[in-house]
């Protein structure tokens, strides 16, 4: 239990500097709505760091101590080098599965729907949630698990790995085309890696529109081998030009963050408004 606020402070440390280095870089005023996709980060960060972890890690605790008191810290003793890949492969598959639903039900896309709505693709976006999604994510649940077993490193430890790419895969730096340009030679293995591992270029062809987008696929975080093996899996090798949602402009600010609670109806299109206005 002691463990989860000093990774948290690691983490949020990891992604201060990467926001800093996005900021000072003029990469977050290229969103056309910048306050806006400041805000929803503020917003996801205060539900999915401090509220869904306390809230799930408090019931899930409480019910567990009630229902099997002793069994408290019982998988201690597991060996880190089994408890890891396990937790880390199981949490990688449920969140596989629960991120393609949300791209096939709707009722769900709408929760997840807010995560897409960034028309700029960078470090916030890894923090844009509907207040909904963050209590259904996986790795919340399985953690507070983890942690009462006994399994709490090892979880921590496949947190980290799955933030790291996480990050490593919103950031807005095509660090990944970068490299391959680079070495060209590499490429071979680079074809290995990208069918095994997400990477900027299959992340970002899930946020994008229009060129070289792929809305509907590439859903694992960190695992790709689960969309090469589930059939959804598709590799641009290329860079996007537009991100978000084609209706990303009309959508409610309240209804982003709080549907299904709040609902609101979509804002004219732009042309429809300017003439209301003239
Ligand atoms: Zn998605």
């Amino acid at each position: 239990m002691e463990l989860m606020p000093h990774i948290e402070l690691v983490i949020l440390s990891i992604f201060l500097i990467a926001f800093l280095v996005e900021l000072a870089g003029g990469r977050l005023k290229k969103s056309p709505r910048p306050l806006r996709d400041f805000v929803f980060m503020l917003f996801g960060m205060f539900s999915n760091l401090l509220l869904a972890g306390a809230v799930i890690g408090s019931v899930i605790g409480w019910l567990l101590a009630k229902q099997f008191p002793d069994s408290a810290g019982s998988l201690a003793g597991t060996a880190f080098w089994l408890a890891f890949p396990v937790i880390f492969f199981i949490e990688e598959f449920a969140h596989y599965w629960l991120h393609r639903a949300a791209h096939e039900w709707r009722w769900l896309w709408k929760i997840h729907r807010t995560h897409h709505s960034a028309e700029h693709l960078n470090i916030s976006v890894v923090y844009r949630y509907n207040f909904f999604w963050v209590f259904m994510l996986p790795q919340t649940w399985m953690g507070a698990f983890a942690v009462y077993f006994g399994l709490g490193e090892a979880f921590l430890a496949a947190v980290f790995v799955t933030y790291m790419v996480n990050l490593g895969t919103h950031s807005s730096y095509r660090w990944d085309l970068w490299l391959r340009n680079k070495a060209p030679v590499l490429e071979p293995v680079w074809k290995v890696i990208e069918r095994v591992v997400t990477l900027p270029d299959t992340h970002h062809a899930h946020h994008a529109y229009g060129k070289s987008a792929h809305p509907n696929g590439n859903y694992a975080v960190t695992v790709f081998l689960f969309d090469m093996l589930f059939g959804t899996a598709k590799i641009p090798n290329g860079r996007q030009t537009r991100y978000g949602l084609p209706i990303s402009p009309r959508l409610h600010w309240a209804e982003e963050l709080l549907w299904p609670v709040v609902r609101k109806p979509l804002l004219p299109k732009p042309e429809q408004a300017a003439k209301t206005d003239a």
